[in-house]
């Protein structure tokens, strides 16, 4: 096995290099970050004629974006329901409305930028790993019918192996309009479009600092990398994780939280189609999340279940087995090929957020929802710069500060051990 070596950069082709070209002295916009945020933001804001420089501190998709799972929802973290009691019934409508419009924009893109990133609408399935969560479904089920005209489809659990080759869940929700692609290969070819596009794109170039500055020739913001400095008119924090590292008003409220995944060997096209007989991506109810997915080679790649930072790479790999197994016990002898982790950005709320700071533009925290999210707010960030519409009800919500947070997100493994207590008892 590779050790975190993460298997989707394996199966890309070799990304093009965005690296030593010499900084733009001055720019219309400045995009910090080339993940899926900041390279659908640059592909947008190209096209709409703006002077464009994304300004990635490692190699394009090097956060969370070329790591993720895959799966490309048409759906939230939070339900409808609790959106509903957290936000009010109109807001929370227009969220879960966002995150269809954020499914339909991955497809949109694919298609119009010819991105070979095997993306699949195939749809995904929440299963619920207790007798109650399969209630718990039924409610979310009416409530996405009555709040938001839009339908899911319940699965019982002595009809689930229609979907799954699995009794170990107690019934599902399979949402159609959700779909799977390859994570790594999506960010390449985003990058790619933006700079076909016109944006100047380039990687190993970490901004330090951003000061607010007014020059003669109308630029606001004078941006410190360690390359060189740009003079914008705007920026767009797309940082994700990382975005309290460059701007201090989201320190202590912006946190990394690291996932982690496996994919084994490739599996046998019967065996493949047996699991997961119509190819969708899966997630569970636990709060100990586990989600999972066939690749194009039908390896299974499974990530999140009890895996934390600062445990062991053989214990993580463990878990995460461990956890595939209780589901799919035949996959015993699949060796495990490849193991990575990725950093996901988190604030307390655990909902995204996307406005307006002091001038500056920001987006980031999706909760394991920004390869369909974090593209269209990207794109909606985009529009709001360019002056056209936007529909962006994530603005405007309070982030909350994280009590004693200096820096080292030690309450992460906390808050994980606590939700692993509460899958063993509830
Ligand atoms: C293991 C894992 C599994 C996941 N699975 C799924 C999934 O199946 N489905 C889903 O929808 N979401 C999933 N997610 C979440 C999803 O990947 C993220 O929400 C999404 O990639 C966020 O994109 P982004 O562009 O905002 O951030 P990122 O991709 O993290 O990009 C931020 C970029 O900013 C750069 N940067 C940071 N600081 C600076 C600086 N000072 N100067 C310049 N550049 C800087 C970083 O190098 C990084 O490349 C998963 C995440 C992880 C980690």
């Amino acid at each position: 096995m590779t050790e975190q070596t993460c298997y989707w950069w394996v199966d890309a082709p070799p990304p093009k290099s965005y690296r030593n070209k010499p900084l733009p002295e001055k720019a219309d916009v400045v995009v910090i970050g080339g993940g899926f945020t900041g390279a659908s933001a640059a592909l947008r804001l190209a096209k709409g004629g703006a002077n464009v420089a994304l300004l990635e501190a490692e190699t394009i998709g090097w956060g969370a974006s070329s790591r993720n799972g895959g799966q490309a929802l048409s759906c939230l973290h939070h339900t409808l329901t609790e959106l509903i009691d957290q936000h009010g019934l109109e807001r929370a409508r227009e969220m879960f409305r966002a995150s269809i419009r954020a499914a339909d924009t991955v497809a949109r893109i694919v298609e119009k930028e010819k991105i070979d990133c095997d993306f699949t609408r195939n749809g995904n399935i929440e299963a619920a790993s207790k007798p109650r969560h399969f209630d718990r479904l039924k409610m979310e089920q009416e409530t996405l019918a009555r709040v938001a005209d839009y339908k899911v489809r319940l699965v019982p659990p002595e009809e689930a192996a229609t979907e799954l080759g699995t009794d170990s869940y107690h019934g599902l929700m399979v949402n159609e309009r959700s779909g799977g692609l390859q994570p790594a290969k999506f960010v390449q070819g985003l990058a790619l479009a933006a700079e076909r596009a016109g944006a100047n794109v380039h990687e190993g170039t970490r901004v330090t600092e951003i000061e607010k500055t007014v020059t003669h020739n109308g630029s606001r913001f004078t941006v410190r990398a360690e390359r060189g400095v740009v003079s914008t008119k705007e920026v767009l924090l797309a940082a994700n994780a990382w975005v309290g590292d460059i701007v201090p008003q989201f320190r202590g409220r912006v946190f990394p939280a690291e996932s982690f995944v496996i994919a084994t060997e490739p599996l046998p096209d019967d065996l493949a189609h047996k699991l997961i007989p119509n190819k969708r991506v899966v997630y569970d109810t636990k709060n100990m999340v586990a989600y999972y997915t066939l690749s194009r080679e039908n390896r299974m790649v499974w990530g999140g279940e009890g895996t934390a930072t600062g445990l062991s790479t053989k214990r993580n790999i463990e878990t995460l087995r461990h956890g595939m197994l209780k589901v799919y016990p035949e996959l015993k002898d699949a060796a495990i090929d490849y193991f990575w982790s990725g950093t996901l950005g988190m604030t307390l709320d655990q909902t995204a957020h996307a406005g307006q700071m002091d001038g500056m533009w920001f987006s980031m925290c999706y909760v394991g929802h920004g390869v369909t999210l974090a593209t269209y707010l990207g794109e909606q960030m985009a529009n709001a710069i360019l002056g056209l519409e936007t529909f962006n009800p994530f603005e405007g919500l309070h982030i909350p500060r994280v009590p004693f947070y200096e820096g080292k997100a030690w309450f992460v493994n906390i808050g994980k051990a606590w939700y692993r207590f509460l899958d063993l008892v509830g």
